[in-house]
């Protein structure tokens, strides 16, 4: 049965050879048939370089995807998943921070049940900084609130996977495109397994908390519509707050001819209200510019080069 590793690489220059080698390392003589689809995620240093010298020397085991520009790793991995020629295909990253032996433990895993789908592997402990790791943590409880697919707290995309759910998420081809709710909402029978997260020898992470944030906001924009209907629930609120607010000050007025001070009590009120229309127009305009985007139906990534033996090339 052969089995693909799909690697997004982004600037990885120093990460491409390490990572073969220990893959190599890992499954010659384990598995007999394996190949790598690296994908070149619009690196700007010496990735595709080092690509294309490790598929001149190895084109057997090696496909390498180039894209024409940065399109992002959810983009990455989906088109090494398409490319994927295996029964079993795993998305592991290039910096070895997800050691291939740990898929060894996957197939493990799944030698040993048939009816598993998927070995997801989740980090045991998380090795990142505390603002970080909080707003992770504070993520999954609010996602989890608000979507009717379950997210693992500390899965990342690090999973093997059978073919049948390959081709699932390959249907899915929507335009904003996260990942950890894709894999769950396909569904399939998916075992969480604990792993060391290895810290990273060279290059740097992508993200930075910025980056996280807008990356959570589009996880909970694409998998729940309750951020809309809780607009409508603070409108409402507010709506019903004023008209207690004004019954009282008609009350006091005339029951007790008590004059509300009106100047500071006004601002406070059109600010509250203003900046509670403001937000609740933002989080429409969320949906709205996903609807946008989606509409023009643009190609998820665009493929410069795809670098393969034998006639697969698409
Ligand atoms: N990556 C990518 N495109 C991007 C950003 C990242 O293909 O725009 C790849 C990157 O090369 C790595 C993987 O995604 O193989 C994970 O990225 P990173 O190590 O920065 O994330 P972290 O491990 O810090 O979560
Ligand atoms: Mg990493």
């Amino acid at each position: 049965m052969k089995l693909s590793f799909v690697v997004p690489c982004f600037n990885e220059e120093e990460n491409i050879n390490r990572f073969y080698e220990e893959v190599n390392k890992t499954f010659c003589g384990l598995v007999p048939d394996y190949e790598i689809v690296f994908v070149n995620d619009g690196s700007t240093d010496k990735t595709g370089e080092e690509l294309k010298k490790l598929y001149a020397c190895d084109s057997s085991r090696v496909q390498v995807l180039t894209f024409s520009r940065n399109f992002g790793k959810e983009a990455a991995m989906y088109a090494g998943i398409s490319k994927a020629r295996g029964e079993l295909v795993c998305i592991i990253d290039a910096d070895l921070q997800q050691h291939p032996s740990v898929v060894v433990e996957m197939l493990k895993e799944m030698g040993e049940d048939s009816s598993v789908d998927c070995v997801a592997a989740y980090q045991a402990n998380r090795k990142e900084g505390k603002a970080i790791s909080g707003v992770k943590s504070l993520f999954y409880k609010l996602i989890n609130k608000m979507a009717e697919v379950d997210f693992v707290n500390g899965a990342s995309d690090f999973r093997l996977m059978k073919r049948p759910m390959v081709d699932a998420i390959i249907s899915m081809s929507e335009a904003h495109r996260f990942s950890k709710g894709i894999f769950s909402w396909v569904g399939f029978n998916t075992k969480y397994i604990p792993y060391e997260v290895n810290e990273r020898e060279f290059g740097e992470t992508k993200w930075s908390l910025w980056k996280l944030i807008k990356y959570a906001i589009d996880g909970v924009v694409s998998f729940s519509t309750l951020p809309l209907k809780l607009s409508m629930g603070v409108g409402l609120t507010t709506s019903a707050a004023s008209i207690i607010y004004l019954l009282v000050v008609i009350i006091q007025k005339l029951f007790f001819g008590i004059d509300v001070p009106g100047y500071a009590t006004i601002v406070v009120l059109v600010l509250f209200l203003g900046g509670m229309q403001l937000f609740c127009l933002g989080i429409l305009g969320e949906y709205i510019s996903k609807i946008f985007i989606q509409s023009k139906n643009r190609p998820i990534y665009i493929l410069k080069e795809h670098l393969v033996e034998d006639d697969e090339k698409g």
